[in-house]
């Protein structure tokens, strides 16, 4: 199921298809090697399936290698939202016309066409329509031939990676077919539990199709539905308020005095807060380079409210760690939970004492991610200020630090 596929195959019997690892976004974003292992990965099962070219360069070097060598007379693509990925195509576009082939962009990638869907600010309404648009044709592809041509395929490449343990693009499938959709809303929010699809670097890497997955959950959970929406709503937001890409999206939130110390900042990176819950949120991300929403929540919420930490700092971190990292999503989430981006009511505070008692009231994911503390009875991990704890001491105290953040989000720049 994909649009470009089907409509290259209508139009051409003979197709290249090309992969690009581009060169300028593996040096310059300092791309883990787990995310590139999982994409190589996903590059193989296409490979599997269709005759594959990969070339490794910039983008604008590996085109012209393809031009020079498949002499192709059109070029198609598909859409993008991102920010990075409206500048990538443009070059694509100019490029395209320099060598005179027809560039065809066509929309994928998600459910309801972005510019079909009338400007919302809050999520809410932004559902509503978004339901009105949705669109599940899916697509198969022509027949066609791919022909054989002196351009390398994955196996010649030279990529340094590594194994992107727990998640493997050869499981989205069956982990589609065999999550209980039905138990989602009552399950997602703990984060102990399997009770979350996990299927986000399916999503990213776009292993599966964003229709199957629709068709196979939405009569059996909405909640889920809803969350597909808040993936387009995002996207909605960076379409119509492109400046949110740096700045915040709420103007009157746009001069908080961040306190950005250094050491709680690297306190917070090396997990050593000394609130449970929140560094065995960290040693999640770092050693699985995937985080339970609930826990992007808290930590999200504690390093910019409780620490008062620019959320820049948090995206970028979050960037550098997430398998599933996607510009647009990581930068609404994080504006989100840092309560200055879309859809901010209510003022949202996630106290890490309360929603460790509620979301993780045995202790069964502080004991998985922090297994020194595994003999410590669970109501002294909950709550690390009333307790002592053969730990970190907490860096600070939340309700000190909370009013001292209510004044920061008050006052005008
Ligand atoms: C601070 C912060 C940063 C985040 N950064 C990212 C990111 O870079 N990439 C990313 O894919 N998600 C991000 N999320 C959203 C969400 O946490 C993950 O999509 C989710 O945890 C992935 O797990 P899952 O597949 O089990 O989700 P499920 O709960 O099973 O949800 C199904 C799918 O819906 C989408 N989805 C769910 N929640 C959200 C959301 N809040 N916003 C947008 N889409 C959502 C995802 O594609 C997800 O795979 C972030 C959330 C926060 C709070």
């Amino acid at each position: 199921d994909n649009r470009g596929l089907a409509l290259a195959s209508k139009n051409h019997r003979e197709i290249v298809p090309v992969f690009i690892f581009d060169r300028d976004i593996l040096t310059t974003l300092k791309v883990d090697y787990k995310r590139l292992g999982y994409l190589v990965r996903a590059v193989a099962l296409l490979s599997s399936q269709i005759r594959l070219y990969c070339l490794q360069a910039s983008t604008e070097e590996a085109l012209r290698e393809v031009f020079r060598v498949a002499k192709p007379t059109h070029l198609y693509t598909t859409v993008s939202y991102s920010w990075s990925g409206v500048e990538r195509n443009r070059e694509i576009r100019k490029l395209c016309r320099e060598y005179g082939v027809e560039y065809v962009e066509v929309f994928d990638n998600f459910l309801a066409v972005p510019e079909a869907i009338p400007q919302r600010k809050v999520y809410t309404p932004f559902y509503t329509e978004w339901t009105k648009k949705v669109d599940l044709s899916e697509t198969s592809p022509e027949n066609f031939t791919v022909p054989q041509l002196p351009l390398p395929a994955l196996k010649d490449l030279n990529l340094d990676y590594s194994d992107p343990y727990p998640f493997y693009p050869e499981d989205c499938e069956k982990r589609l077919s065999t999550f209980p959709f039905e138990k989602y809303e009552e399950l997602r929010n703990y984060p102990a539990v399997d009770g979350s699809s996990r299927l986000s670097p399916c999503i990213r890497f776009g292993v599966l199709s964003l229709r199957e997955i629709y068709k196979r959950a939405h009569l059996r959970s909405e909640q889920f539905i809803k969350e597909l929406a808040w993936r387009e709503f995002w996207y909605h937001i960076a379409l119509n308020f492109p400046q949110s890409r740096d700045l915040e999206f709420q103007v009157k939130r746009r001069n908080i005095k961040w306190e950005n110390r250094k050491e709680h900042i690297r306190a917070f990176f090396e997990a050593r807060t000394g609130y449970p819950i929140v560094d065995a949120g960290i040693r999640q991300l770092v050693e699985e380079k995937w985080l339970h929403n609930r826990m992007r929540m808290i930590v999200g919420s504690f390093l910019t409210k409780v620490l008062l930490v620019d959320w820049r700092i948090g995206e970028k971190f979050f960037m550098e760690h997430l398998l599933d990292y996607d510009e647009v999503v990581n930068t609404g989430n994080w504006q989100w939970t840092a309560s200055v981006g879309a859809d901010p009511k209510p003022f949202r505070l996630f106290n890490p004492i309360l929603q460790a008692q509620r979301y993780d009231p045995d202790c069964a994911y502080i004991k998985t991610y922090l297994p020194e503390l595994s003999k410590v009875p669970c109501h002294m991990l909950h709550d690390p200020l009333s307790h002592r704890l053969p730990y970190h001491r907490p860096i600070v105290n939340y309700y000190e630090r909370i009013k001292l953040a209510k004044e920061a989000y008050q006052q005008k720049g």
